[in-house]
């Protein structure tokens, strides 16, 4: 199990909702090189996926 020394703040485009979202900071340098999110980011879930990349939250997700 990676260590999740990181915690990115994940602010909603739509209603400003705040998500924290916890990584690993090494995970974190390789997304940030261009490594797709899925593979820097095993264990995250898909909302929590879809935070990082755009913030946008389970709420305002059009389901
Ligand atoms: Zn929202």
């Amino acid at each position: 199990m990676k260590d999740l020394n990181m915690t990115i703040e994940c602010v909603c485009p739509f209603c400003g909702k705040v998500q924290l979202v916890r990584v690993n900071s090494d995970d974190y340098d390789k997304w940030e090189n261009g490594e797709l999110v899925q593979r820097a980011f095993p264990y995250l879930t898909p909302s929590q996926r879809e935070a990082l990349m755009t913030g946008i939250c389970d709420d305002c997700w059009p389901s």
